[in-house]
């Protein structure tokens, strides 16, 4: 419901600034009517584009390889990479660096060569087009190649028949698609904005990194309308062995969780980025609820005062939750997942599910919501394996397949 009240709300921002001249009103050389002037206002307002100039879109220059990549970057809202893509001609502070490695990373772009991407290179029909496929999930045509100018050995022929089944361009004539000629700023941008009309909605996952710099012992009921009271954000553990302390932990990973999510084609919220915050469970849980998110993860490590105690579990809402019962099914088949494929993906002991309410995190949540201990930092071997950087990505890589596990099945 949130979601369709912010869709309807943009739409309505959009139509009322296009009949007030629009966004692209902003840009001398996009003319009232023009074809593209539609689309430029939508990739303004998607901040898809702010133009060559404060006041000039340049709508007929040639694009870029660097452009193109950057285009579909800010489309799919700025996501982090995991990975550096390694051209020798991509500097690490160049405007399009981000974007390259994304989409690298992604496997939407390849480079020219192993080693270069070519960032001034013009972006030809051919490439546009595929780039756009690749980003769809290089879906299959059953359309015909009605062009006489590509052959269905080309590369980039299915992205082609793709394209012009779902109407996201067409020919440059009846039989000709001149895939070699360079595509326009106004061109890609107008591709962009008919490719956002066929894509599915993408799920917004919430991320909880556990704890922060300082515990804050205030008291909040642990559900709402309880009289039940626990502490804001308790201090969580420590590893002795690492000397590392829990809310370290919980966030490396997280934000790493993050990179990986967002190359899945997820949109991910963090409630915190940085240790020096002061965020109860109750906030916690409502940055969660505002984002009505399809999933949160709170990210956690374990403390036991037994030492030999070893493992990762997941926690979850009883079925009987007096707070918020209707999470429960889905609460738990998220549980069941991101356990499952995070013992698989790291070897680590699974312990099970623990179902329970006196969770004040859970408690609040509205949407499918569980709580990840990764394992416990009381155990010294454990403490040690989590603090390696090849045992993060393992347990980075368990967590976002248990997450795609929950949403497929
Ligand atoms: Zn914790």
């Amino acid at each position: 419901m949130l979601r369709f009240v912010a869709a309807l709300l943009s739409a309505v921002i959009l139509l009322a600034a296009l009949a007030t001249g629009g966004f692209a009103a902003q840009f001398t050389d996009v003319p009232a009517g023009s074809w593209y002037e539609i689309p430029v206002s939508w990739a303004v307002a998607k901040d898809v584009t702010e133009g060559v100039t404060a006041t000039t879109f340049c709508p007929n220059q040639k694009c870029t390889r660097a452009e193109a990549v950057t285009f579909l970057w800010r489309f799919d809202e700025r996501p982090h990479s995991t990975r550096k893509a390694g051209f020798s001609d991509v500097k690490a502070d160049a405007w399009y660096a981000d974007a390259v490695d994304w989409s690298s990373c992604r496997g939407i772009v390849q480079g020219m060569s192993a080693k270069t991407f070519a960032p001034a290179g013009l972006c030809t029909r051919a490439q546009i087009v595929t780039i756009l496929w690749r980003y769809a999930g290089s879906p299959t045509s059953r359309a015909a190649n009605p062009f006489h100018d590509i052959d269905a050995s080309d590369y980039f022929c299915g992205a082609v028949c793709w394209a012009v089944e779902k109407g996201i361009t067409r020919g440059v004539s009846e039989a000709a698609f001149a895939p070699d000629s360079a595509c326009t700023r106004a061109q890609i941008v107008t591709m962009l904005w008919r490719l956002s009309q066929i894509l599915p909605a993408k799920k917004t996952v919430v991320l909880d990194p556990g704890h922060q710099l300082h515990a804050n012992y205030e008291k909040e009921p642990i559900g709402p309308c309880s009289t039940v009271m626990k502490a804001k954000t308790s201090a969580g553990t420590y590893g002795y062995a690492s000397k590392t302390h829990e809310y370290q932990l919980n966030l490396t990973v997280s934000l790493a969780l993050r990179a990986e999510l967002e190359c899945r084609g997820y949109r991910v919220i963090m409630t915190r980025t940085t240790h020096d915050v002061d965020l109860s469970n109750i906030d916690r849980a409502a940055i969660g609820n505002q984002a009505n998110a399809d999933a949160v993860i709170r990210i956690h490590a374990n403390g036991s005062t037994n030492a030999s105690v070893s493992g990762a579990e997941t926690v979850c809402i009883t079925k009987n939750n007096p707070y918020c019962p209707g999470t429960y099914a889905k609460s738990r088949a998220l549980s069941d997942a991101v356990l499952t494929e995070f013992c698989k993906a790291t070897g680590a002991k699974k312990r099970s599910v623990w179902e329970t309410d006196t969770m004040t995190g859970l408690n609040w949540s509205t949407v499918p919501v569980t709580i990840l201990e990764m394992g416990y930092m009381s155990n010294q071997n454990e403490d040690l394996t989590m603090a390696t950087a090849s045992y993060q990505k393992k347990m980075v890589l368990g967590t976002a397949n248990g997450i795609d596990a929950y949403f497929s099945s």
